[in-house]
């Protein structure tokens, strides 16, 4: 099958999810989209440093988002949640059934906060107002981790039941 990139979608700028954004982007030719707010993450050496990881140069963004857009990728639209708190500029895909969640919500986890532009109570914010208000069925990809559900992290979440 032959596979045409339309898009990367950064989820947050933080090394472990971009590390290698210099070679996928030169492989696919994709547009790489990522939320105004986390593009200083892209050139942050700080974080590198602090996950030991050592990195190319990022290319710089083809489109910023904002939150509210419609990706649509061939037959699959996807809209992009605005969700900070792990970074100023997470943002989360939805689409399809599925979210993908990136650093902010994991299987009975969330995202850490005490990195730069960390923020606890804004993360909070983004998981009860974008994230816990989707259906019950909806599949969760997390950027760690196993996949989960809605409905499953709503029951058992400690950071979200408690
Ligand atoms: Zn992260
Ligand atoms: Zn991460």
């Amino acid at each position: 099958m032959e596979l045409d990139i339309k898009f990367i979608v950064l989820t947050h700028g933080h090394i472990d999810h971009t590390g290698v954004l210099k070679e996928v982007k030169e492989a696919t030719g994709a547009e790489v989209a990522i939320h105004g707010d986390d593009v200083e993450h892209l050139q942050d050496r700080l974080v590198a440093v602090t996950f030991g990881l050592s990195y190319s140069t990022p290319p710089p963004p083809d489109r910023l988002l904002k939150g509210g857009e419609s990706l649509d990728i061939g037959d699959l639209h996807f809209e992009v949640l605005h969700t900070p708190g792990h970074t100023p500029g997470g943002i989360c895909l939805l689409g399809e059934g599925v979210v993908f969640s990136g650093d902010t919500l994991f299987n009975y986890g969330v995202g850490r906060t005490d990195l730069p532009g960390g923020n606890y109570s804004q993360l909070m914010n983004s998981l009860q107002t974008r994230l816990m208000t989707l259906p019950d069925n909806t599949i969760v990809y997390p950027g760690h981790g196993a996949a989960t559900t809605i409905s499953a992290e709503r029951k058992g979440n400690p950071f979200l039941s408690g």
